[in-house]
């Protein structure tokens, strides 16, 4: 059956029940169609990373309804009040500082420091938001590598059985994803290049805008995308499928049978790894503490988000 229904008030209120329930709902924005969770919600934020089947853990961009939203979220600097006034609602994601204690999953910033804040124009997102009473984390709706959907009908075919609903709000005007610009560095950088150009920001900003290597670049070739972003590594060292841990390690442990520690956290007692893909970061950053002299990690199978996972452990246990 299909999941394309009108973005009419009375679904809008559906979808933002459904986004509270922790389930996934397809939204149309100015840009391309998102994939919608609760972006304060680690398990809504685990699905949207399984339902596109992405094979590492890349950051999502969170929606938010306002400036005022994205304060509450976010560092913002005079730079990043500039740009957000001039461009918002619209097409321009920031990356910023996290506020400390800030509520947002860890895994919408793949374990960083930083979270990438838009606010977008579509009023069918617009209203999503305001009835929700959330942040939305919103990737494009599609399956990983494939082309982002600029119709309800696109996410059907790429994510129909992944979504509660897909609220359609007929082709979206843009069609091009987001300029995606990072604050966190002495000089502002763009991320991803999309409709704002480096040439109008910088005239907003009154200085230059640089642009990091992307995907195609010799540079970004060597590293691959992920790897340009600095990932939080945990400051002890971290040995992968370990089947007992040591006395002065910590155990992250994985499933129902696990070995004695002193200290244990487990990604999930059940083997989900939906569940452990959401237990992943906030629980890489509890065991990383000055007492512990190192992580041991139990196995995790190399299926669905566990290739997420693993890839996301082997960079926290490679050398460094
Ligand atoms: P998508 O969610 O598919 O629209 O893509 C989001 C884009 O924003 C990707 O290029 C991410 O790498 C980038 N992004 C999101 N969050 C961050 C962050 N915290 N730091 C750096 N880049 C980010
Ligand atoms: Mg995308």
């Amino acid at each position: 059956m299909s999941k394309i229904v009108a973005a009419d008030i009375a679904h809008i209120t559906a979808a933002a029940k459904a986004l509270s329930r922790g389930e996934l709902v397809a939204f149309p924005t100015e840009t391309v169609y998102g994939l919608g969770g609760d972006a304060g919600n680690d398990r809504a934020v685990a699905a949207i990373y399984a339902a596109k089947g992405r094979p590492s853990f890349n950051p999502l961009i969170v929606h938010v309804g306002s400036l005022n939203a994205a304060a509450s979220y976010a560092e913002l600097s005079p730079d990043a009040l500039a740009l957000a006034r001039r461009f918002w609602p619209g097409p321009l994601t920031l990356v910023l500082p996290r506020l400390p204690g800030c509520r947002l999953s860890l895994l919408v910033s793949a374990g960083m420091e930083s979270v990438a804040l838009r606010v977008p124009a579509h009023p069918v997102a617009q209203a999503l938001l305001m009835l929700s009473n959330r942040p939305i984390a919103g990737p494009s709706a599609n399956p990983s590598g494939r082309i982002s959907p600029t119709t309800a009908a696109h996410v059907e075919e790429g994510l129909g059985d992944k979504v509660a609903m897909i609220l359609d709000g007929g082709p979206c005007r843009i069609g091009l994803e987001s300029t995606v610009v990072s604050l966190l560095g002495e000089e502002p950088q763009i991320l991803r290049p999309g409709g704002i150009d480096a040439e109008t920001l910088a005239a907003e900003l009154g200085r230059p805008v640089g642009m990091a290597p992307q995907v195609g670049d010799v540079a970004a070739g060597l590293h691959g995308p992920g790897r340009l972003l600095s990932h939080y590594a945990p400051a002890c060292p971290v040995r992968l499928n370990a089947t007992s841990a040591a006395a002065d390690e910590a155990l992250l442990a994985f499933g129902p049978n696990v070995p004695p520690a002193a200290v244990v956290l487990n990604l999930s007692t059940t083997g989900d790894l939906t569940e452990a893909a959401a237990n992943l970061f906030a629980m890489l950053r509890a065991l990383d503490r000055p007492e512990v002299k190192g992580i041991a990690v139990m196995p995790v199978p190399e299926t669905g988000l566990g290739t997420a996972i693993n890839d996301r452990l082997r960079r926290a246990a490679a050398p460094r």
